[in-house]
């Protein structure tokens, strides 16, 4: 294996996801490796995997024979979440050499350079309850924006998720480390932070995952609000139990940490939040969106939702339409329900068909297009400030208000990485 000196990365999944395979790719690269691009020659290729995408088996054997057609020789490693949750599954695939579990996972310059091709997939992970210690990750893209990971691993135990299963207990970076990694990101000239976590605002439990909270998120936005250079935070998602009146209020009088909250609601109905093992309920989610709205009326609201979850009626499902519609958010990621091994919802019935669940999102969708639409509008002829990204897409770039309306404009050299006073 001492001749290999490329690798290429392919990431599914979320924003977590890309801020890892970001670091896994530095890492590589400090040991020598070059990086190319997923449909270059490379001598390695690394798929970073995903549990909650629908077909991950299937995206994951697509992959492997499309690098198997343009590298046949290469080397194929799979981690991330689903490779975590069915290891054997994915080693059973033609062509994978390595599966690495969420433990190994920074462990990959080793285990790549142990790789050979004589005695099939080797699968390198252990229980997901021995996994501890956090590792810290930020994706590095351009320099405008990076998405820092400071949480992991979650404690919750909603009834349609196996992202505890694949990611383990949760834990978090220092108060400390946070504000040292900013202030790094800060000199190599990057404006914005994106704080990323799979529970966000259970921050604080350390990096073994203690019972008790050592620190917690309030205390981490405040340090991070005092360092130099960065110029805007936004809180990639955070759960409404968390989200505190504090953070709320801190956020309204930072200038700083952006008017944009992403909160998963999952459903309006306190029926399916009950089956969903939520712990919340939509009477605390519309207090939470009030206050923000209060403080700040600017403020843009993201919203996670699920339709089709079993047992949702037609009646559960307006509400969840009627909830929305009537709350002062702006979008929503809306997300079909399906079935997860090993997940308790799984007994619940009665299970909703495939059509009345693929309805029941365009629903929604339309509904997001409507809300977003008038958070465009409710700003037309405002000036608020842009951040543009350092890219020239076909002549155009692109960059986001405070409150997270997207600018596309013919490229402008001086703008790439510039906070721009902008009239909407
Ligand atoms: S809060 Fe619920 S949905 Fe989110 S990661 Fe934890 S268990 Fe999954």
């Amino acid at each position: 294996m001492n001749r290999t000196r490329t690798v290429a990365f392919h990431t599914l999944g979320c924003k977590l996801n890309f801020s890892e395979t970001s670091t896994l790719s530095r890492m590589l690269e400090q040991e020598g490796f070059e990086k190319k691009g997923f449909d270059d020659q490379a001598d390695v290729y690394v798929i970073n995997t995903c549990s909650v995408t629908d077909n991950a088996d299937k995206e994951c054997r697509q992959l492997v024979r499309r690098i198997q057609r343009r590298a046949p020789g290469s080397f194929v490693v799979i981690t991330g979440c689903y490779a975590q949750l069915k290891p054997a599954e994915i080693a059973s695939i033609p062509g994978v050499d390595l599966v690495l579990g969420a433990a190994e996972k920074f462990n990959i310059a080793r285990h790549i350079g142990e790789l050979s091709k004589e005695n099939g997939a080797r699968i390198c992970s252990c229980d997901i309850e021995e996994v501890s210690g956090f590792n810290a990750s930020f994706s590095q893209n351009d320099r405008t924006r990076t998405f820092l990971k400071v949480q992991d691993g979650c404690d919750y135990n909603c009834s349609f998720c196996t992202i505890p299963m694949a990611r383990g207990k949760s834990r978090s970076d220092s108060i400390a480390n946070v504000v040292k990694q900013a202030e790094q990101l800060a000199a190599a000239g990057v404006k914005e932070i994106v704080l990323t976590g799979v529970n966000l605002g259970d921050f604080g439990r350390g990096a073994d995952g203690n019972n008790r909270y050592d620190e917690n998120f309030y205390g981490l936005v405040q340090a991070l609000d005092k360092v130099a250079g960065i110029e805007r935070y936004r809180i990639s998602s955070i759960e409404p139990n968390l989200l505190t009146n504090e953070v709320i209020g801190f956020v309204a009088n930072s200038d700083k940490f952006m008017p944009h909250f992403h909160i998963p609601l999952q459903s309006g109905s306190n029926t399916i939040l009950g089956l969903m093992r939520r712990r919340y309920k939509r009477e605390l989610y519309a207090d939470r969106v009030n206050l923000i709205k209060t403080l700040m009326p600017h403020c843009a609201i993201g919203v996670d939702v699920i339709v089709g979850f079993p047992g949702e009626t037609d009646e559960h499902f307006k509400e969840t339409f009627d909830f929305l519609h009537s709350l002062d958010v702006s979008y929503l990621h809306v997300f079909t329900y399906s079935e997860r091994d090993n997940t308790r919802a799984l007994e619940i019935q009665p299970v909703v068909p495939i059509a009345v669940r693929n309805e029941r999102n365009k629903t929604l969708r339309n509904l997001s297009y409507m809300k977003l639409q008038y958070l465009t509008q409710q700003h037309s002829g405002q000036e608020r400030k842009v951040l543009f990204e350092a890219f020239n897409k076909n002549g155009m770039m692109e960059g986001y208000t405070d409150n997270y309306i997207r600018i596309t404009t013919p490229h402008s050299k001086e703008w790439e990485n510039a906070l721009v006073e902008w009239k909407l």
